[in-house]
């Protein structure tokens, strides 16, 4: 483990991401805007950082789990950032979802750096996060995602998806299944309890049958429970529904399933929950439904 890791973005995700290479014995220093979150890994042995570009200064691998496409310009373009004064060799890894278009324009500007960059989103929630059990989607030059092999691998999965952009592609296709899917279940369970069917049972038969999923057995307790800490918060995903709404115009795709979880979505975030998990959207499926909330 000679290989130095900085790591930028210490939220839900990035917290026990970091956690799980200072356990592996890589050497890691950490940057967040949060100083309490940079203060939980640094008892955990990691090396504070003040900026991006300090963080650079110190690594030789650099790995981001931002919020945005926003966050993650700001973080490796601006003044003071990663990309600020950079030296060749360096490797830069972007784990946030954001869209590709931005994924490829930051790799672009790394390459101009002689820098290479992967967009490596991943899939797998928080539990998936603190169980090392991530699915990763990379894209980016083929020899560039061997070299980070040995990093994915104690985080979980790594499956090599094409050129750069392409991992971002990859997560969007996998954003709009799961809202989808959610969708679906809340629907099921505001039928069922409407109809005098206790919320419990549904979730029960379905979870046996062929309506199950991944998505069920993660949140289909917290839809019985009423239980929405988040997990991953529903203006993330609103995040991720405009971009895929840009990737379908980009791609001339007609995609009404998502655009009709986008109208969901915003209207999670018009009433105030954008900060709930995302299995709240049966949250709007009972208000317009009048449903009572929660029951
Ligand atoms: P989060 O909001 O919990 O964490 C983001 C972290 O980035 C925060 O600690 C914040 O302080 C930090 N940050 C923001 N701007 C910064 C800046 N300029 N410099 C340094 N730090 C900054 O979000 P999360 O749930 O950990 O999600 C991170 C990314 O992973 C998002 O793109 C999200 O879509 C994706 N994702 C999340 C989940 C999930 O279940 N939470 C699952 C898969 C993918």
């Amino acid at each position: 483990m000679d290989e130095k890791i900085g790591f930028i973005g210490l939220g839900i995700m990035g917290q026990p991401m970091a956690g799980h290479l200072v356990d592996a014995g890589y050497p890691l220093a950490v940057y967040d805007v949060r100083p309490e979150a940079v203060a939980v890994l640094t008892r955990s042995g990691a090396r504070p950082m003040a900026s991006g570009c300090e963080v650079t200064e110190w690594a030789d691998i650099v790995i981001t789990m931002l919020p945005d496409s926003r966050d993650v310009e700001e973080v490796y373009l601006s003044k003071g950032g990663v990309l600020d004064g950079i030296r060749p060799g360096r490797l830069l890894v972007d784990m946030s979802t954001i869209s590709p278009q931005v994924a490829v324009k930051v790799a672009d500007e790394a390459a101009s750096r002689e820098c290479a960059m992967l967009d490596a989103p991943v899939s797998g929630g928080e539990t998936g996060a603190r169980n090392a059990k991530l699915s990763i989607m990379v894209g980016g030059e083929r020899q560039v995602f061997d070299r980070a092999l040995p990093i994915f691998g104690v985080l979980g999965k790594a499956t090599y998806c094409g050129k750069s952009g392409a991992g971002q592609v990859v997560k969007a296709c996998n954003q709009v299944q799961v809202a989808l899917t959610l969708i679906g279940m809340a629907e099921a369970m505001v039928l069922g309890k409407k109809a005098g069917v206790d919320r419990a049972v549904v979730l029960d038969v379905l979870s046996a049958g062929y309506a199950q999923s991944r998505v069920m057995d993660a949140r289909g307790g917290r839809l019985v429970d009423g239980d929405f800490q988040p997990g991953f918060r529903s203006h993330l995903h609103l995040k991720d529904l405009n971009i895929i709404r840009e990737a379908a115009r980009a791609y001339e795709c007609c995609l009404p399933g998502s655009a009709l979880a986008h109208s969901l979505y915003t209207a999670m975030q018009a009433n105030g929950w954008g900060d709930l998990d995302h299995s709240a959207v049966v949250k709007v499926i009972e208000l317009l439904s009048n449903s009572a909330e929660g029951a």
